[in-house]
């Protein structure tokens, strides 16, 4: 079925919470297209350039903004991170499904202008769990930790605009609802409108 547009799958929660832990995998298993983002922060040991995030200066970001050139982009921790317009668009009409992992204001940009997206939040069991990965994960230092389980209260609270919560648990249990959810938005309602209507009136 290649008469379709791909769907958008945007894809939040609290830094440490283990989105890309539960993600990972099923990027190839369901044929999904990562989005990668810009952000004018540094690499972190073991990021690289094109792959995790395509590593920008202030100055070409705020170039890209005006230029339209970015889905949409949020300030997050004195950073700035955005989705590039372009390579979205173009995989989205091959009829290829691509994941968004972006931060809830970024999401909410996303919510008027693609009412066929699906908006998935990764909620942890407890902010003390959550704490544990961050801390736990050692990419960041303690003042960085302690930043960013500030943002993870206020990220939490706007879980309630998306379409689905799940909750990382158990690694495989919350990967495996992950996997249903994303499988049943490929078939809703909004996303079949394109292929209805060619099944009602064929090709042009
Ligand atoms: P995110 O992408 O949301 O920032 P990561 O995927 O990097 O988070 O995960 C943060 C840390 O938490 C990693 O060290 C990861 O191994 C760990 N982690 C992920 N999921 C779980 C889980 N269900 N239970 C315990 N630890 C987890
Ligand atoms: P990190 O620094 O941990 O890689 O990311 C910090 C936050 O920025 C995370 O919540 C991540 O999902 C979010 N983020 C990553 N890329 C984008 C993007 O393109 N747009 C927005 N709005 N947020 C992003």
């Amino acid at each position: 079925m290649t008469n379709k547009e791909g769907l958008l799958i945007v894809y939040s929660g609290p830094s440490g919470v283990g989105k890309g832990t539960l993600i990972a995998p099923l990027i190839e298993e369901l044929g999904m297209t990562f989005s990668v983002s810009l952000t004018t922060r540094s690499p972190r040991p073991g990021e690289e350039q094109g792959k995790s995030y395509h590593f920008v200066s202030q100055a070409e970001f705020e170039r890209m903004v005006d230029a339209g050139d970015l889905l949409e982009y949020a300030r997050y921790n004195q950073n700035y991170y955005g989705t590039p317009r372009r390579a979205v668009e173009q995989t989205l009409q091959q009829g290829r499904d691509v994941l968004l992992e972006i931060d809830v204001q970024g999401a909410m940009q996303l919510r008027r202008s693609f009412p066929a997206a699906v908006f998935i939040f990764v909620m942890p069991p407890s902010l003390e769990a959550l704490w544990d990965r961050l801390a736990g994960r050692g990419t960041e230092g303690a003042e960085e930790v302690a930043r960013r389980m500030a943002f993870a209260k206020g990220e939490i609270a706007m879980s309630q605009y998306y379409d689905f919560i799940i909750v990382n648990d158990q690694i495989e249990r919350a990967r495996a609802q992950l996997r249903a959810v994303i499988e049943a938005s490929r078939v809703r309602a909004p996303h079949m409108k394109k292929f209805v209507e060619e099944v009602l009136h064929g090709h042009a």
